[in-house]
């Protein structure tokens, strides 16, 4: 039987770049795959839908050039084009893992892997089973779309984040059950295809947990994108009607109503995949494999990053994670610093933060300040006829530590790293506004937030 100093299971985010790194101390290293190298965030995740978001920010554009002078007669959309289009970056990308593992010296095993307690592990796939065995093992085999139990859902088709990138034709109508991250990111996609979308959301807002004056902002831009969205909200029952799926509401104010949907996309959270580790008998978080700060699970020897520990359920957390689990197994000593993770959502317009929010910043009881640039005050956002969204910086009152920053606008989720430095490295306001920042740039407007800032504590010393 192959051994090997340290044995990754899934090839995501999170296990690949667990793999190459733990390849880079000069271990000898296998990673373990049951679908596709890249996971969920390069086959059905991030950059699928990415790819198609881009379509839409270009249909969008081409709509307001029409404002601009740049006129033309008519355009035409191929969902078939476009789709391929998704395809043939997701292969091209997952061609690129493939290259990297191996350059690396990591052995790819293709099939569905248990891990046994004497760290033995069986590889099952079509072609029958092998056993490997591992000195260290990194479980970093992510999550799928969480179904909730909705009366008739059995007994109707439906898609998941999973099963709609292999769309074949464009729906006129959608309902999207779940208004976080990823049913905002469809919305946005088909909307701009003309499609009638529809959102419906239990809480009371869209992304949940996330600042509520973004949450209303996007609201409103995708109301204007002709969304209709139904919060505090919930599915009763789904059914197969003669004209698409009827989808049966409650509605916030007790009434029931029915909609009619040609398609009906569920994206109401995921869970985590635990099937590989059921014999090891790991502590838990919740559904979640409980570790510590060096990805260290319950058994030894054992360690596990990315979604299946729940937490962030970014892609950049899950292989920062990757990397502190394959040094840890390495025995070079780390830790995950999650200060400073930017949260970002590909909407149109786009919504990036980092670091506290405003509510948490109030909850933690230090003096708290907040200052807002609206983006309509941009010289850039002006030129480029994007202006709305603003950029609010979240201010620590007596030193002018910044805690937090969410941003709202076009390639906010370029520009956050920005603030993402500063949070980490503990810098202030006075810093951020003594930066000098190129101008014209949308970037500029944290500059010009942390000058506003500075100026009203002045002001407010000055009055004293
Ligand atoms: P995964 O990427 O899920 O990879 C785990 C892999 O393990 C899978 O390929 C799975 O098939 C395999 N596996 C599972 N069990 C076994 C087993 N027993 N044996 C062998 N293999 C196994 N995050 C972002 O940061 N930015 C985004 O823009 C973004 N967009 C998203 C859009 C959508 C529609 C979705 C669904 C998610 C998005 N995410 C995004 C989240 C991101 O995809 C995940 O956080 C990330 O993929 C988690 O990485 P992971 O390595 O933990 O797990």
């Amino acid at each position: 039987m192959k051994n090997y100093e340290v044995v990754v299971i899934g090839g995501g985010p999170g296990g690949y770049v667990a793999a190459e790194e733990a390849a880079k101390y000069s271990q000898s290293v296998a990673i373990i795959e049951n679908k596709y190298l890249g996971g969920t965030c390069l086959n059905t995740g991030c950059i699928p839908s990415k790819t198609l978001l881009r379509h839409s920010e270009v249909i969008e554009l081409m709509e307001k050039a029409k404002r601009w002078g740049i006129e033309y007669e008519n355009f035409t959309i191929s969902f078939e084009k476009m789709m391929k289009r998704k395809t043939k970056v997701v292969e091209s990308l997952r061609k690129g893992v493939e290259s990297l593992l191996n350059q690396a010296n990591v052995d790819i095993y293709n099939g569905t892997a248990v891990v046994h307690t004497n760290k033995q592990i069986t590889i099952e796939n079509p072609n029958g089973s092998e056993t490997i065995s591992a000195d260290r093992v990194i479980i970093a085999t992510g999550s799928r779309p969480a179904v909730p139990s909705i009366k008739g859902l059995d007994n109707v088709t439906y898609h998941t984040s999973d099963t709609i990138f292999d769309m074949e034709s464009l729906p006129s109508s959608l309902v999207i059950v779940g208004g976080g991250v990823i049913g905002l990111e469809f919305a946005c996609i088909f909307s701009a295809l003309n499609v009638e979308v529809t959102i419906i959301e239990m809480a009371d807002g869209l992304i949940p947990g996330e600042d509520e004056e973004v949450a209303a902002l996007i609201s409103k831009e995708l109301k204007k994108k002709k969304v209709n969205i139904l919060t505090s909200s919930g599915v009763n029952e789904i059914s197969e009607g003669d004209n698409g799926k009827l989808i049966r509401v409650k509605l916030s104010s007790g009434e029931h109503i029915s909609i009619q949907a040609d398609q009906v996309l569920i994206a109401s959270g995921r869970k985590p995949n635990i099937s590989a580790v059921s014999e090891l008998n790991l502590t838990m978080n919740g559904p979640f494999i409980a570790v510590n700060k060096q990805m260290k699970t319950s058994f030894p020897n054992v360690f596990a990053v990315g979604d299946v520990i729940g937490g962030w359920q970014l892609a950049h957390v899950a292989s920062a994670e990757g990397i502190v689990a394959a040094s840890n197994a390495c025995e070079i000593f780390k830790e995950v610093n999650y200060k400073a993770v930017p949260r970002c959502i590909y909407s149109s317009p786009e919504i990036a933060s980092v670091g506290l929010t405003e509510n948490e910043a109030q909850a933690s009881g230090l003096p708290i300040r907040v200052e807002k640039f609206p983006l309509s005050a941009s010289g850039k956002a002006m030129a480029m006829d994007e202006r709305i969204g603003f950029i609010k910086l979240i201010v620590e009152e007596t030193y002018g530590e910044i805690l937090g920053v969410v941003m709202v606008g076009p390639h906010v989720t370029e520009i956050v790293t920005e603030a993402s430095s500063f949070i980490l490295l503990e810098g202030t306001v006075n810093e951020l506004a003594e930066l000098i920042h190129p101008h014209p740039t949308l970037s500029e407007g944290i500059w010009e937030a942390a000058r506003a800032w500075l100026h009203k504590k002045n002001t407010l010393v000055n009055l004293k």
